[in-house]
């Protein structure tokens, strides 16, 4: 149990770091980042999502409060009028029935960020905030800390698809510093439009004393999130036996809009925190520790940072924290475990208004 470094472990390194130093130009002006993770789409699932937007823009996000909106309730706080009007008149026509659309406007009047009255038997809308514009770049990060030769062949495939798409404004590949003269990473045919991080984890850090966390060994090409996308389907082996058409179709630019707006209202509410919602706090051994500047779920059992993986029920030193550890001086609604969720909780909460820690 417990690798030297998980994939896991590495991926919250990155977050962490992307959400101290993002961007690694370092032209960082007014903006920030929220970080999320393994978020995409249902053909294409990305590590670690970085969504560029500004503080004034992200508390005006913050008033439509922290639970996403999804497509439904985007269409209509979007298209809300400042002044009453009938839904039907200002709603864009669904594919569906507009009972549907019925149940957006009630949740989102439940939602408290939609104003709805009753004429008659017709009801009414009007919009409390004008929805902002408020992504205006979003990175994908693959991570992987052992990049070999098969696993950079895996990955050349999701990222030629990630490119094609052009979803992301820019896609990078984050992995483990080796320390060597020229990085593997940059040997490996990577498509060129992706940018390469290099990110020191604690053993590398005794081995080679760098100073930074990660370092940019390739700078990635911006993508045309405009442009129509194509997405693979299917594609030939690269070889000359193989004589299989590719299969491909297009995704047009208002797909991808909404697609990325729906992918920004994920990573909005979950953050990247959210990881400890499905592993076990509850378990006496379960603790977070600051190793190297980065807070990291830590097993006492095994003496390692775990993964999501192997922190469950079914792990074999699981024991839930003793009844008595909730009355000593620990408040009603829980013990340690629960008091970690708050703290990681509210340190979601500062991000999402662009506060920090
Ligand atoms: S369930 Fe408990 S013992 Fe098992 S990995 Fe998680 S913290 Fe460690």
């Amino acid at each position: 149990m417990c690798p030297t470094v998980t994939e896991f472990t590495f991926e919250l390194r990155v977050c962490q770091w992307a959400e101290r130093h993002w961007p690694p130009t370092g032209d960082s002006s007014d903006k920030c980042v929220l970080i999320a993770r393994q978020l995409g789409t249902n053909h294409r699932r990305w590590d670690t999502i970085v969504i560029e937007t500004d503080r004034r823009r992200l508390a005006e996000r913050a008033r439509f409060g922290a639970d996403r909106l999804d497509g439904d309730l985007l269409r209509v706080v979007r298209n809300a009028p400042t002044e009453w009007a009938y839904y039907r008149d200002v709603l864009p026509e669904p594919s569906y029935p507009w009972r549907y659309v019925r149940d957006a406007i009630h949740t989102a009047t439940d939602r408290g960020i939609l104003e709805t009255r009753r004429r008659g038997n017709r009801v009414e809308i009007r919009r409390k905030w004008e929805y902002p514009d408020w992504v205006d770049r979003i990175v994908a990060i693959e991570n992987k800390p052992d990049l070999d030769a098969s696993a950079a062949r895996t990955l050349t495939e999701q990222l030629q698809h990630d490119v094609a798409l052009a979803l992301a404004d820019a896609v990078w590949v984050a992995t483990r510093a080796t320390g060597e003269t020229v990085e593997p990473a940059l040997l490996e045919q990577l498509p060129v439009e992706t940018g390469i991080l290099t990110v020191a984890t604690d053993d590398d850090r005794a081995s080679t004393d760098r100073g930074t966390d990660a370092s940019v060994v390739w700078h990635p090409r911006s993508l045309d999130r405009t442009a129509v996308g194509t997405r693979i389907l299917d594609r030939s082996a690269d070889n000359e036996s193989d004589l299989s058409v590719a299969r491909f179709e297009y995704a047009d630019p208002e797909w991808k809009a909404t697609k990325r707006l729906e992918i920004a209202e994920r990573a909005y509410e979950r953050g990247w925190r959210s990881y400890v919602d499905s592993m076990r706090p509850d378990c006496r051994w379960f603790s977070l520790r600051s190793i190297d500047g980065d807070v990291l779920p830590w097993c006492g059992a095994n003496a390692c940072s775990q993964s999501s993986a192997e922190c469950s029920g079914r792990c074999p030193s699981f024991e839930p924290e003793p009844p008595n550890w909730r009355t000593r001086g620990w408040p009603l609604a829980g013990g340690p475990g629960a008091a970690i969720k708050r703290l990681l909780d509210e340190q979601r909460r500062r991000h999402r208004i662009g506060l920090g820690e």
